[in-house]
This record gives C-alpha cells, sequence and structure tokens, in this order.
C-alpha cells in the first residue's frame, strides 16, 4: 500500500480496513477501491460545488462528479432544496406520479431521437431492457458492441467491457455462461469495416448495434469523422437498430447528447448518470413505433418497483433545468478546453508521452503519444505512470478517476481559478514522474 508523507489518510485507512471485512473489496463498485492505480482509497464524508471533502478533512477539486451525475456541482442548492419538499410528500409510490410526465416531457424535447421513454434506476437497467428491446423488435438475437465500449454489468454485455473490467484484467467475468454472450459480436470501436464484416458474415441475424458515441469507459475517446455517420448508413442497410448508449454522454456532450451535438439520430438510446441528477435514474426511449413493444403498451416485459419515483424524478428534474440556463455547456466546453491545454503543456514541458482531449464536459488523457481511436490504442498508455500521477495529484488535493481508462468530468462549478490550481499541480506531479 501506498502510504504519504503529505497526505494524512488515518481515517480512511480504519474505514476502508473495516470495510473490507464486510463488503466484497470494501466497496459498493469496483474502480473506487483504487486497485488500477494503487494506495490507500479516500473515505469521502461530504461534497459541494467542485470539491469533495475526505473523513481526515482533506479537500480536493473534483474531477469524477460521482462519475457524470454532479454536472451542476455537488450538491446544488436547488436540487437540494426541490428534494426537500418534495420529499415532504413521500420518497415512493409504486403508482403513477405527476412528476414522470415532466421529466419525460423535458427528455422527449432535449433527446433528438426520444419519442418516447421509460424510466428505470440505473444505466444498467437501462441497457439491458433495450436490449430486450432490440431483439424483441427485429425478431434477431445477435448484436454488435465495441471493445471497451461499456454498457452496465448484465452478462450479455460483459464481453470486452472497459473500464471496470479492463481494470481488473477480467477477460470477461466468471459466472457469465458462454451462452448467453454468444450472440455478443464485437468490434474494434473506430472500425466501420469491421461491423460491416460480421453483418455481411451474419445476415438477417444481428438485431442492432449498441456504442458510446463518445467514449468514456476505454479512457475518453472521440469518434472518428464518418464513424456514426456509417454506422447509421450500414443499420439501415442491414434492417438493423442503431443504439447510443448515452448513458455517461446524455445531457454532458451536449443538451441533446452526443446525438445532437454530432446530429446522427439512433433509433434508440439509453440515458443515466446526468439524468437522475445524482438519485438512481436511468432510462431509454427511441421511436414511438419501437417504444410501443414495451409492457403494458406492447408484449416486451420491464417493470422496476421504485422505477419513477418522485424524489429520483425531482433530482433529474431540477438537473436538467440548471442545465438549460444559457451558457452551460460553454461553460463545460471552456473548463474541460482549459484544462486538457494546461494537462498537455505541462508534459511537454516535463517531457512525457501525453495526448488528451475533450468534448464539453467530458475529457480524458492518456500516458503515451496518441492518438488513440480504440481500445486497443488506449491499452499502449503508460498504466504505473498513470497510477503514480493520480497519487501525486492525489497528493496535491485533486481527484481523479482512479483508472487510466476513465473519462473526467468537469461541472457548471468549477472556476477557471480550480482548473489553473489542477494545471498547476499537474506540473509539479509530472515534474516528479
Ligand atoms: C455508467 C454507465 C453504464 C451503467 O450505468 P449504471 O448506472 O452504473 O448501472 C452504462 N453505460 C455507460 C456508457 C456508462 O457510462
Amino acid at each position: 500500500m501506498v502510504t504519504s508523507n503529505t497526505l494524512k489518510t488515518t481515517k480512511s485507512e480504519e474505514i476502508f480496513a473495516a470495510a473490507q471485512l464486510m463488503m466484497p473489496g470494501g466497496v459498493s463498485s469496483p474502480v473506487r477501491a483504487f486497485k488500477s492505480v494503487g494506495g490507500q482509497p479516500i473515505v469521502f464524508d461530504r461534497v459541494k460545488d467542485a470539491y469533495v471533502w475526505d473523513v481526515d478533512g482533506n479537500q480536493y477539486i473534483d474531477y469524477v462528479g460521482s462519475w457524470g451525475p454532479a454536472i451542476c456541482g455537488h450538491a446544488h442548492p436547488d436540487v437540494i432544496a426541490a428534494l426537500h419538499s418534495t420529499l415532504e410528500k413521500g420518497t415512493s409510490f409504486g403508482a403513477p406520479c405527476y412528476l414522470e410526465n415532466v421529466l419525460a416531457e423535458m427528455v422527449i424535447d432535449a433527446v433528438p431521437s426520444v419519442e418516447m421513454v421509460r424510466f428505470v434506476n440505473s444505466g444498467t437497467e437501462a441497457c439491458m431492457a433495450v436490449l430486450r428491446l432490440m431483439r424483441a423488435f427485429t425478431g434477431r438475437d445477435k448484436i454488435i458492441k465495441f471493445e471497451g465500449c461499456y454498457h452496465g454489468h448484465a452478462d450479455m454485455f460483459l464481453v470486452k467491457a472497459g473500464s471496470g473490467v479492463a481494470t481488473l484484467g477480467l477477460p470477461d467475468s466468471p459466472g457469465v455462461p458462454k451462452s448467453t454472450t454468444a450472440d455478443t459480436l464485437t468490434a474494434p470501436y473506430n472500425d466501420l469495416e469491421a461491423v460491416k464484416a460480421l453483418f455481411a458474415q451474419y445476415p438477417n441475424a444481428i438485431s442492432g448495434v449498441i456504442l458510446e458515441p463518445v467514449v468514456g469507459n476505454a479512457g475518453f475517446i472521440v469518434p472518428d469523422a464518418g464513424f456514426l455517420e456509417g454506422l447509421r448508413l450500414i443499420t439501415r442497410e442491414n434492417n438493423a437498430l442503431l443504439v447510443f448508449d448515452e448513458v455517461m454522454t446524455g445531457f454532458r456532450i451536449s443538451y441533446g447528447g452526443a446525438q445532437q451535438k454530432f446530429g446522427i439520430i439512433p433509433d434508440l438510446t439509453t440515458m443515466g448518470k446526468v439524468i437522475g441528477g445524482g438519485l438512481p435514474v436511468g432510462a431509454y426511449g427511441g421511436r414511438k413505433d419501437i417504444m410501443s413493444m414495451v409492457a403494458p403498451a406492447g408484449p416486451m416485459y420491464q417493470a422496476g418497483t421504485l422505477s419513477g419515483n418522485p424524489l429520483a424524478m425531482t433530482a433529474g428534474i431540477k438537473t436538467l433545468e440548471l442545465l438549460q440556463r444559457p451558457g452551460s455547456y460553454e461553460h463545460l466546453d471552456a473548463m474541460s478546453k482549459r484544462l486538457v491545454a494546461g494537462f498537455r503543456a505541462a508534459a511537454e514541458e516535463t517531457g512525457h508521452d501525453f495526448c488528451a482531449s475533450h468534448v464539453s464536459g467530458m475529457f480524458g488523457f492518456f500516458f503515451c503519444a496518441g492518438p488513440v481511436h480504440c481500445f486497443e490504442d488506449a491499452k499502449k498508455a503508460d498504466v504505473a505512470k498513470f497510477g503514480r500521477f493520480h497519487r501525486g495529484m492525489l497528493e496535491q488535493g485533486i481527484y481523479l478517476a482512479p483508472s487510466q481508462f476513465e473519462a473526467g468530468f468537469t461541472s457548471l462549478a468549477h472556476t477557471e481559478a480550480d482548473i489553473d490550481k489542477t494545471i498547476a499541480a499537474a506540473k509539479t506531479v509530472m515534474a516528479g514522474l
């Protein structure tokens, strides 16, 4: 275990040691355990704006943002106030609730592909349901996913699934029967020829293609010019569906997601993270004729006890309202751009192979010369160096995602001063790598 001279983490150590005796790896989700960067994970006490505080009283500038939901800044007072007033009326109805209409209308207005939407409780659930829907609508079983793309932890998707899985060095997960993934075909990201070849190999058998339209789970990878257009064309030619998993990119890349930013309209879309504003929400939606297959309108079964609960709907509604304010996406873009430029300059000054990029409030960097077009490229990065950088930044009061294969996030609460402080820290840390 790496321990630090400058960062006091006594209480974090105590709590995490106890946690490991009670919960596998001491966490409720694997990447939080810092396995891929080494060293003591930080136990959070509270969060506010662009900052987090650990149980030892250390303050950090945060670029994880609860993995995306904290896009307005942590614990935004308007979100908290709305939650307080909803709380007074109860937390879960298990019956229709007007707030579902409000959020549904906001999503339909915002996301170009969405004509109808179903709310669930997580991104994983949204992706599981959308896969069932792809198969139900087309009557075909096979799907194409891309290496390094993550679509939640459902069996069918745990093939070359990026960050958490890659980080642990698990090729697939034990417990996933081969029969379950037999219909999951994979192609390298940004490789249209590979996709064409799969459609040629399995004529009339592929229900569709699912992807992260901008990848955040293999590190940060942007689609090459023509890639999304190409997929739209190929899926149409083969009577297959195109599905954007916008769990990470939805309401982040732009208010209408990556599909709005790049002007490519998929048939179906999954959402999560930002749409829940920090509460557990996922959603899937798309063309009305496809969504009409979902029960009870149609025969495809999918349900949820807590789905659409008023508390979760409220956090989503308030978060989207805040994002609608003029200048939101300009701010996110400006912060990410400044950070990425500063990191690049710092790496150049200190002589490290480094590449970095951003789109709106999402960014990423690799300790390799780049460019990174796919997961194979990403894996060329110097993971050990990233681990040392991560620990160094932590000691400087900067909280970055604890894996080379995760994206970073800026928020409306990040200021130029926060960014400049982060760049200065990066310069110091890189000089000592
Ligand atoms: C986070 C994520 C998921 C899974 O969402 P959970 O809410 O963690 O279940 C699915 N797809 C993408 C692209 C994600 O980033």
